[in-house]
C-alpha cells in the first residue's frame, strides 16, 4: 500500500468532517493535535464524541499499550533518563574493558549514540545484515559505536525493555485488522518506520503537508542580536494591545528565549512578585538544568565530586540561593578575590575550603562542604534513596534554596524536587549501590529532561519555534533571528553512522535539502494564514551574520537604521564633585610608589585604586605572570649583592665562583617563591624560570663589572618612609650605591626598556619614582634605572657620571636637555611637583587623563567612561603606536 502526499494542509472544516466519517488524524505535534481538537468543537455535532485527532507520539504509544496489554511477555517501555543511562553504562564499560574508544566523554558519546540508534531505526536501517556492519567497520567510531548498539540491544532483549524509537516496528509486526483511512499532518513525511506502522493499521493513508513559501518574506535588519530581541519584544507589545492573536517565532529558540522573555516581562511590568502575569505563551519551558536554582545546587555538589573552572566557581559562591552570615560584609567577594589571588585556573574543595574557612568560618556552605569532605562523600558508595538522604541534608545545611526567599516561579521549581528525587531512584539500571560521580550525572540528567513551564494567564501572544507553528493560525507572525545559520536548522550530526548508509537510506536528519524544504513549508503554511515578517541581525559574539536565504531583502536597508534604544551611548552627565573623597591625615599609606606612578599617570586610577580599594580580580595563569617574574629577578639581584658589596668584590670573581654565586642567587630567589605559587606553577617551570635567572644575572654582572668607577653597594630592597603633605608614604628602594667619588646613585630595576630621562626632567613628572627617592636619601647625585635583560642590559642615568661609556654619554645630553649641570637643579621642581601629586591624592581629585600609556594595560577602562568625552581615541592612538 503507498501513501498519497497531498497539499495544502486541510482546514478545520474538512478535518472534522473527514473525522466524522471516521478518518483517523494524526498529527506531528502534540500542540497541533490540541488545537484541532479545541477548533473543531464547533462542529462536534457531526463529529464523533471523542474525535479521533491525536498527535504521533500519543498514537504510537497507545498502539504499543495496547499490544503490552495483551502480550504474554510484557516490555516495558524506558523513559528518556533510562535511556541515556543505558548508553553510558554500555559505553563506559566498553571504554573500560578496551580503551578503544576516548575521542569523546562518555556522556557526550551516550548522547549521540542514542541519537544514531534512533536513526537507524526510524529508517530500518538492517544492522544484523552483512553489508551494513561491513560498512560500519571501516572507521573507529562507528566501528565502536557498532559494538555498543549490539551490547545495548542484547541487553534490551535480556531485560525485556524497549526504547521509544522501536514502537513503530513492534506495531508493525503485529497483525492487526487494519482501519479505513488516517491523515499524517505534518510539513515532514513520515520517516520509513512511521510509515510502515501506519501502513499496518490503515488501508489509506494521506499525508497532507503545506505548499512552500514561494518569494520572501519582507525583512528587517538590526545590528546587533540585543537590538533585534529588544524590538521584537516592541512588536509583541504592541500586537497584544491591538488585540491580535500573534506569534514571535524564533529561529534559535534556546538560545533568544531567555533574552526576548526578559524584555517581554520588563515592557509588561511582570517581573518579580508578577512574574505569572504575563500574558504571553511560550511553547516551551526552560530546561531545569539551567534554572538558577537548580543550577546552583548542581554547581554545589560538582564541587565535591570535581575541580570547578573559575566562572562556575563565582557563579556557586555568587549564588543567592545559600546562606550567608552577614550579607552586609561583602564576604562572597572577599572569598572570591581570596580564591583568585592563587591564579589557578580550576579549584578543587580543600581551595575552597580554605578560603572559606579564612573569610566566612562557620558560614553554612562552609558547614556543608566540611561534612562533605569529612564524610568523605566523593568515595562512598550508596544506593539511589541513601544519596537521596544524604544531598537533601547537604543542600538544607548550605541553606538551599531559601536563603534569599523565594517568589512564586522559585516555588513552582521547588515543588518538582520530590519527583526529580523520585525518578532517579526508580531508574532500574540502578539495581547496585553506586558513587557521588554517577548520582550527579543522574540528577542532572533528569534536570536536562524535565522542561518548566511556569504558569502564567493565558495571552494572544505566543513564542514559539518554528517547528512548534505546525498547522496553527496566527494574524501576525514575526520571525526573529533569520540568519543564514538558523534558518533553516543545521542538519544533525550522525558521525557513527557511516555516511555511506545515511546516503543509502536517505537520513533525512543529516539532509540539508530536506531541512530547507520543511523551513519552506512552515513558513509557506504562516503565510497562508496571516502576515509574516522577518528580522536579523548583523553582528553577534563579535562575528557577522548573512540575513536566511528566506527573507526579502530589497527594502531591509530602509529598515536598518531601525535600533534598539538599547546601546546608543547616552549623553554623559556632569557632577560637580571638585573634592571627592577626602583623605583623614595624618595617614600611613602603603604601596607609595604605586600611588605616585599611577596619581602621575591618571589621577581616576590612583583614586580607584589607592583609595577606594577596588581591583580586579586576578587572572589565572599556568606559569609565573610578568609580576612574578619581576619579584623573583628582584630577589635574585638582593641576594647577589648581599654577596657581593663592592666593584672590587666584582672585579676579583673568577670564573667558578661567579658562576656559583649566580646559581646561589637564583636558587634562593626561586626558593623563595610562596608554597601555593609552587604548587601551581609545578617544578618544570621553576627549573625553567632558575635557568633564564641565570642567564640574565650572568649579563647584569657584566654590566657591573664593566664600571669604571668604584662603587659600593649601601642598600638593597630597603624599605623607606617619605612624609608629605601630612602622608606617610611607604617606599622600598631597590639599590642604593656609594661611588669612590663620594655620591650616591639610587637605582631602580626594569626587565625591559621603554622609559627615558624626559620623563624626569619634565613638568609636571611623569616618573616620580626615583625623583621621590632622590628627596628621601641624603646626597643622591644621580638616578638610574637598571635594565637587567638578557638583550639589552644598561643603564639609564640622569645626573652624575657613573662609569659607564654608553650610559655617561646619553646622560650628559639628557642633562643638556633638562638644561642642568647636577640634579641639584632639579630637586625643588621635582619637590614641587611630588608635593602637588600628594596634595591631590590627598584633597580627593579623581579626575580622568587618557592617555595611549596610561590606558594601555588600565583594569579600570570598564568603569571609566572618560574616552567617551575625550578627543583622544583610544583604539586610533594605540594601533597607532
Ligand atoms: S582608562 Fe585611562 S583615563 Fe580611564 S582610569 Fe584608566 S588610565 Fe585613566
Amino acid at each position: 500500500m503507498t501513501m498519497t502526499a497531498v497539499s495544502p494542509l486541510p482546514n478545520i472544516a474538512a478535518i472534522s468532517s473527514a473525522v466524522g466519517g471516521g478518518v483517523t488524524v494524526i498529527t506531528a505535534t502534540q500542540r497541533l493535535a490540541r488545537y484541532l481538537v479545541s477548533e473543531s468543537a464547533q462542529h462536534r455535532s457531526s463529529v464523533s464524541r471523542f474525535p479521533k485527532i491525536l498527535s504521533l507520539d500519543a498514537w504510537l504509544r497507545q498502539e504499543w499499550r495496547q499490544q503490552a496489554e495483551t502480550s504474554e511477555t510484557p516490555r516495558r517501555l524506558l523513559v528518556s533518563s533510562e535511556v541515556e543511562a543505558l548508553w553510558r553504562e554500555v559505553i563506559s564499560r566498553y571504554e573500560s574493558q578496551t580503551n578503544a574508544f576516548s575521542l569523546l566523554q562518555p556522556e557526550a558519546a551516550a548522547v549521540l549514540a542514542a541519537r544514531c540508534r534512533a536513526s537507524l531505526k526510524d529508517h530500518r536501517v538492517p544492522v544484523a545484515s552483512e553489508k551494513v556492519r561491513t560498512s560500519f567497520v571501516s572507521e573507529l567510531d562507528t566501528t565502536c559505536f557498532l559494538k555498543w548498539l549490539d551490547r545495548v540491544d542484547i541487553r534490551l532483549k535480556h531485560e525485556g525493555w524497549v526504547m521509544p524509537e522501536d514502537l513503530p516496528e513492534l506495531i508493525a509486526n503485529e497483525k492487526k485488522e487494519r482501519g479505513s483511512e488516517v491523515w499524517f499532518l505534518s510539513e515532514e513525511a513520515p520517516v520509513p518506520s512511521v510509515e510502515t506502522a501506519l501502513s499496518s493499521r490503515f488501508k489509506v493513508i494521506r499525508w497532507f503537508h503545506s505548499d512552500p513559501v514561494e518569494s520572501g518574506i519582507s525583512t528587517t535588519g538590526y545590528s546587533t542580536r540585543e537590538a533585534e530581541i529588544a524590538a521584537a519584544a516592541t512588536w509583541g507589545v504592541r500586537q497584544h494591545e491591538n488585540g491580535r492573536v500573534s506569534a514571535i517565532v524564533l529561529a534559535d529558540y534556546q538560545r533568544d528565549r531567555p533574552l526576548l522573555e526578559h524584555e517581554l516581562r520588563e515592557l509588561f511590568g511582570s517581573s518579580d512578585q508578577a512574574f505569572t502575569d504575563l500574558p504571553v505563551n511560550f511553547s516551551r519551558g526552560i530546561e531545569l538544568a539551567k534554572v538558577p536554582m537548580f543550577r546552583d545546587a548542581l554547581l554545589l555538589l560538582g564541587l565535591i565530586v570535581q575541580d570547578l573552572g573559575r566562572a562556575e566557581l563565582t557563579a556557586l559562591l555568587r549564588s543567592p540561593f545559600f546562606t550567608w552570615l552577614d550579607t552586609d560584609r561583602n564576604d562572597k567577594s572577599a572569598v572570591i578575590t581570596h580564591l583568585f589571588n592563587s591564579k589557578r585556573a580550576v579549584f578543587e574543595l580543600r581551595h575552597v575550603l580554605e578560603a572559606l574557612g579564612k573569610v566566612v568560618p562557620k558560614s553554612p556552605l562552609e558547614t556543608a562542604l566540611s561534612a562533605a569532605r569529612v564524610d568523605r562523600l566523593s568515595s562512598l558508595r550508596l544506593y539511589a534513596s541513601e544519596w537521596r538522604d544524604r544531598i537533601s541534608s547537604l543542600l538544607q545545611t548550605a541553606g538551599w534554596p531559601s536563603a534569599s526567599g523565594l517568589d512564586s516561579v522559585e516555588y513552582q521549581q521547588l515543588e518538582l524536587v520530590d519527583g526529580l528525587f523520585d525518578e532517579i531512584e526508580a531508574n532500574s539500571l540502578d539495581n547496585e549501590p553506586y558513587p557521588l560521580t554517577l548520582f550527579v550525572s543522574r540528577l542532572r540528567s533528569v534536570l536536562s529532561e524535565k522542561l518548566f513551564q511556569p504558569q502564567t494567564d493565558v495571552g494572544k501572544l505566543q513564542v514559539m519555534s518554528l517547528a512548534d507553528t505546525t498547522g496553527l493560525s496566527f494574524e501576525a507572525i514575526r520571525i526573529v533571528g533569520a540568519t543564514s545559520e538558523s534558518l533553516p536548522s543545521k542538519p544533525s550530526l550522525l558521525s557513527f553512522i557511516p555516511w555511506e548508509i545515511c546516503r543509502s537510506y536517505q537520513i533525512s536528519k543529516i539532509d540539508e535539502e530536506a531541512h530547507d524544504k520543511v523551513t519552506a513549508r512552515l513558513i509557506g503554511q504562516l503565510s497562508s494564514v496571516g502576515e509574516v515578517s522577518c528580522t536579523y541581525h548583523r553582528i553577534s559574539d563579535g562575528t557577522a551574520k548573512l540575513a536566511s536565504r528566506f527573507c526579502d531583502l530589497s527594502n531591509a536597508e530602509v529598515h536598518s537604521v531601525a535600533r534598539s534604544n538599547k546601546g546608543i551611548v547616552a549623553p554623559l552627565e556632569s557632577i560637580d564633585d571638585s573634592a571627592g573623597l577626602i583623605t583623614n591625615l595624618p595617614n600611613q599609606q602603603a604601596g607609595g610608589v604605586s600611588l605616585l606612578e599611577q596619581q602621575a599617570s591618571c589621577p581616576l586610577k590612583a583614586h580607584l585604586n589607592h583609595k577606594l580599594g577596588v581591583r580586579p580580580l586576578e587572572s589565572e595563569a599556568e606559569g609565573l605572570t610578568p609580576g612574578e617574574r619581576g619579584g623573583v629577578l628582584h630577589e635574585a639581584l638582593k641576594h647577589l649583592f648581599s654577596s657581593l658589596k663592592n666593584s672590587d668584590q666584582i672585579n676579583a670573581l673568577t670564573a667558578v665562583d661567579r658562576e656559583v654565586l649566580i646559581e646561589a642567587a637564583a636558587d634562593e630567589a626561586v626558593r623563595g617563591l610562596k608554597a601555593p605559587v609552587r604548587e601551581r606553577v609545578g617544578l618544570s617551570a621553576l627549573d625553567l624560570e632558575r635557568q633564564r635567572l641565570s642567564g640574565i644575572l650572568a649579563a647584569w654582572l657584566e654590566v657591573e663589572g664593566s664600571r669604571d668607577i668604584g662603587f659600593t653597594v649601601e642598600l638593597s630592597e630597603a624599605p623607606l618612609e617619605w612624609e608629605c603633605e601630612g602622608l606617610n608614604l611607604s617606599l622600598k628602594v631597590d639599590r642604593v650605591d656609594r661611588l669612590s667619588t663620594g655620591q650616591r646613585i639610587v637605582i631602580d630595576y626594569k626587565s625591559s626598556a621603554g622609559q627615558s630621562a624626559t620623563d624626569w626632567s619634565q613638568s609636571p613628572l611623569k616618573s616620580p619614582q626615583l625623583p621621590c627617592y632622590s628627596q628621601v636619601i641624603a646626597d643622591v647625585e644621580t638616578i638610574a634605572i637598571g635594565q637587567v635583560s638578557i638583550n639589552e642590559p644598561g643603564y639609564l642615568t640622569l645626573g652624575a657620571d657613573i662609569g659607564l661609556d654608553d650610559a655617561d654619554k646619553k646622560n650628559k645630553k639628557a642633562m643638556d636637555r633638562a638644561g642642568v649641570s647636577e640634579l641639584a637643579g632639579l630637586k625643588d621642581q621635582w619637590l614641587a611637583d611630588l608635593r602637588s601629586l600628594v596634595r591631590a591624592f590627598v584633597d580627593g581629585s579623581g579626575t580622568p587623563t587618557p592617555s595611549p600609556s596610561a590606558c594601555r594595560y588600565c583594569h579600570y577602562a570598564a568603569v571609566c567612561r572618560a574616552h567617551l568625552v575625550s578627543d583622544w581615541d583610544a583604539e586610533e592612538a594605540l594601533s597607532g603606536e
